[in-house]
C-alpha cells in the first residue's frame, strides 16, 4: 500500500478552514479524511460530539494528556484545550486514507514534528481583518467575550503564515476550496 499524507490547515478562527475542509472531504479523489481533534470546551451552535469534536470535559482531557494519547495539544485560548488523537490520524492512514486537520499554528509545527516529510502546512488567510471579523459575526456561534479573544489571536496566528510551507487566501470560496485541492493533488503526487 503506498504511503499516506497528512495535511494541516491552520489559520485565524472564521477564515473559513471548517468550510474549506467540508469542501475538500466530497472529491474523492483526494481519498481524505478529517481528524477529529479533542477539545475542552462545550458544542457550539450545532456541532455533535464525535462529529466537529470530540468534546471532553477538562479533567477527562487531562487525563488523556498523562496517558499519552495526544500527537499535541495547546491551550488555544485560556482555558481550552484542543489535541489531535493519535489514535484517530493513526487509524485513518492505516485504512490508506489521507488526512486533513484543523489545528492552531504551534499544533501545526507539532504535527510537523511528528510526520516530517509526509506532512504539509497550509495557512488559510482572510483577505483582511474587517472581513475575518464580519464572516465572526454572521456564523453567529460566538459570545462577544469569545469573538474579543479570537480576533485578538488572529493577529498573532497570522505572523506565522510566513513559516508555512502553502498559503491560500479565502476570499472567493471556490476559488480558495480550487487552490487548496490543487496544493493537495500537487502533493500527493509524489505518493503515487
Ligand atoms: P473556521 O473553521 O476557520 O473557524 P468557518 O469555516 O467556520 O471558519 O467560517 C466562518 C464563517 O465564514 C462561516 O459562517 C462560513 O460560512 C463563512 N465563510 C467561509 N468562507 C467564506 C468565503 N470565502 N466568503 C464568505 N463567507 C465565508
Ligand atoms: P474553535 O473553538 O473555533 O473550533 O477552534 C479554535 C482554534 O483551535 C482554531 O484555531 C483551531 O485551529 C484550533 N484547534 C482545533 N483543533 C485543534 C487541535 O487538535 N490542536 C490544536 N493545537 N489546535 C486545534
Amino acid at each position: 500500500m503506498s504511503k499516506k499524507a497528512v495535511f494541516v490547515l491552520s489559520g485565524p478562527s472564521g477564515t473559513g478552514k471548517s468550510t474549506i475542509i467540508r469542501r475538500l472531504l466530497e472529491m474523492p479523489d483526494l481519498n481524505i479524511k478529517f481528524s477529529i481533534s479533542a477539545t475542552s470546551r462545550p458544542p457550539r451552535g450545532e456541532e455533535k460530539d464525535g462529529r466537529e469534536y470530540h468534546f471532553l470535559s477538562p479533567e477527562e482531557f487531562d487525563r488523556r494528556i498523562a496517558e499519552g494519547d495526544f500527537v499535541e495539544w495547546e491551550e488555544v485560548y485560556s482555558g481550552t484545550k484542543y489535541g489531535t488523537l493519535r489514535s484517530e490520524v493513526d487509524k485513518m492512514l492505516e485504512a490508506g486514507h489521507n488526512v486533513i486537520m484543523d489545528v492552531d499554528v504551534k499544533g501545526a509545527f507539532n504535527v510537523k514534528d511528528a510526520y516530517g516529510d509526509d506532512c504539509l502546512l497550509m495557512f488559510i488567510l482572510p483577505p483582511d481583518m474587517e472581513t475575518l471579523e464580519q464572516r465572526l459575526r454572521a456564523r453567529n456561534t460566538d459570545s462577544e467575550e469569545s469573538l474579543r479573544k479570537r480576533i485578538e489571536r488572529a493577529r498573532y496566528e497570522i505572523d506565522f503564515a510566513p513559516d508555512f510551507d502553502r498559503r491560500v487566501v479565502n476570499n472567493d470560496l471556490d476559488e480558495a476550496v480550487a487552490n487548496v485541492a490543487a496544493i493537495i493533488r500537487g502533493f500527493l503526487v509524489c505518493y503515487e
